[in-house]
């Protein structure tokens, strides 16, 4: 078999990137040991969305009294593991067969199975050997596995979580990621007793320490125990034996869930790939040491999430087809589907006070937003760094219940390097939790108006 561009891995990598070679007319294959859409689809980020959306609802349904719903007795709700995780599966088997049927409709070509690299040009599949002109491996990440001394509480990987008829009450997760947060608080939401043990003294490294804080707020408002450079020592029948800042602790646990930092999932390969901390390395064009083997997505450290793995994608199959625009990752946002969400987009603190940036911060609260109070989604900001001299806008954060979809804004803004009197200029329709973008647009310009 012989095919002008193969791509290992069919995550939101490798099936855009299929997708969009297809569309242009490149005859392709697509290779992948499991599933149409990757971890993501399967047990990263659709099914943790739908049951953080389904414990959040839970949470939700105990405070309806107030928006003036009676016959709801908090005390009589329950939660279903089973149900809920069957209702995930719904959503990834339905955005399955819409990939199914679009790799179909531009002519790509999916075979399942195990890749191995042979040489520059030429991989194996199962029993079949397949040579290409350009390779994409887009063959993503898994948690990192640590040797832990756990003799009685078994450790459960994200994957095996979603396959579970229920979770015990008392649970520790360990980890410093999104993923980590995210599950916690869902675990909290529901009424687990939740220990998150983090391995660094690093909390959520990747967002500024002012998100950082709050979401660490956030977890503990859930009833979330969180145990800072946190080692394990040993387990007993439903506990685990830590020490947390040097201090012996002994924690009731049933279930350990594994959300460590991820690790790339290099394929098997009889050629030398050049890699850095364990990932893939690559140039500004996503290629490896080897100009024709590209990789793409969490595969080459840069950004393990989701859209960022899409953008460089279509980003190395535009270059194939001859248009060679660097991707910006300065401007991808990042998004935790906490209770209430937390979005970020540029630059953190940390990063302008490193590269000496004099800027200027300023934040507008969601509680004295209209639309925020109406339904009673007030906890929560919108704040903006922005250069001192011109007010071009260089970071934006946010919390708030709509957070992850509202931060598309500043995208979009600093997409287009725009400034905070663009934001200001803007009219935001009344009453709208968007708003609050004018408001602190207007507080950086020098003119803040509901203040
Ligand atoms: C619980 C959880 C929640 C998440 N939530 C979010 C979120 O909210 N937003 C977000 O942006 N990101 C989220 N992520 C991260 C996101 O899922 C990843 O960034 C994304 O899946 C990376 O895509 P990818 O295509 O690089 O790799 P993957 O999706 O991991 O796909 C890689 C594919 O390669 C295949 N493969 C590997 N090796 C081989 C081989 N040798 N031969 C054949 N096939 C192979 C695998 O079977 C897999 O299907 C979450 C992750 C987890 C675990």
């Amino acid at each position: 078999m012989h095919y002008p561009l193969l791509i290992i891995g069919a995550g939101p990598a490798g099936y855009v990137a299929a997708i969009r070679a297809g569309q242009t007319g490149i005859k392709t294959l697509l290779v992948d040991r499991a599933e149409l859409g990757g971890m993501c689809l399967n047990w990263g980020w659709i099914p943790s969305k739908a049951m953080l959306e389904s414990a959040k609802q839970f949470a939700r349904a105990k405070t309806l009294q107030k928006f003036g719903i009676e016959g709801i007795a908090a005390g009589q709700l329950s939660f279903n593991w089973a149900t809920a995780t069957a209702r995930s599966r719904t959503i990834t088997d339905k955005l399955q067969r819409g990939i199914a049927h679009l790799l179909a409709r531009h002519g790509v070509t999916f075979l399942q199975g195990e890749a191995y690299i042979l040489s520059p040009d030429k991989v194996r599949v199962g029993d079949q050997s397949v040579t290409f002109e350009r390779l994409i491996i887009a063959t993503g990440s898994r948690p990192q596995q640590r040797q832990l001394p756990l003799q009685h509480v078994p450790l459960c990987e994200i994957d095996a979580l979603w396959q579970r008829q229920e979770v015990p009450a008392n649970v520790a997760i360990i980890g410093t990621s999104p993923t980590a947060m995210e599950l916690a608080q869902m675990l909290g939401l529901l009424g687990h007793q939740v220990h998150l043990l983090l391995p660094d003294a690093d909390f959520l490294p990747m967002l500024d320490p002012y998100l950082s804080e709050y979401a660490g707020k956030l977890l503990r408002q859930t009833g979330v125990a969180v145990h800072p450079q946190s080692e394990i020592d040993e387990d007993s029948p439903g506990q685990i034996h830590i020490r947390s800042n040097g201090a012996a602790q002994v924690i009731a646990a049933d279930l350990l869930i594994n959300s460590e930092n991820r690790r790339a999932i290099i394929p098997g390969s009889d050629i030398e790939l050049t890699t850095e901390n364990g990932f893939l390395r690559t140039n500004k064009w996503f290629q490896t040491n080897v100009p024709t083997i590209y990789a793409v997505g969490d595969v080459n450290g840069r950004l393990p999430l989701a859209h960022a793995a899409s953008a460089q994608a279509l980003n190395v199959v535009n270059q194939i087809q001859g248009v060679d625009v660097e991707l910006r990752h300065d401007t991808i946002p990042i998004n935790l589907y906490s209770d209430p969400e937390i979005a970020q987009v540029g630059k953190t603190e940390v990063q302008l006070q490193a590269a000496n940036i004099d800027y200027r911060d300023d934040s507008f609260p969601l509680h004295v937003n209209g639309k925020a109070l109406s339904e009673g989604e007030v906890e929560g900001f919108v704040r903006v760094l922005s250069g001192r001299k011109y007010g071009e806008v260089l970071g934006v954060q946010m919390v708030g219940a709509n957070a992850t979809d509202l931060i598309a804004e500043a995208t979009l803004l600093m997409h287009m390097d725009g400034t905070v009197y663009d934001i200001a200029g803007v009219v935001h329709a009344h009453p709208t939790v968007a708003e609050v973008f004018q408001e602190v647009g207007l507080a950086g310009s020098g003119m803040p108006l509901h203040k």
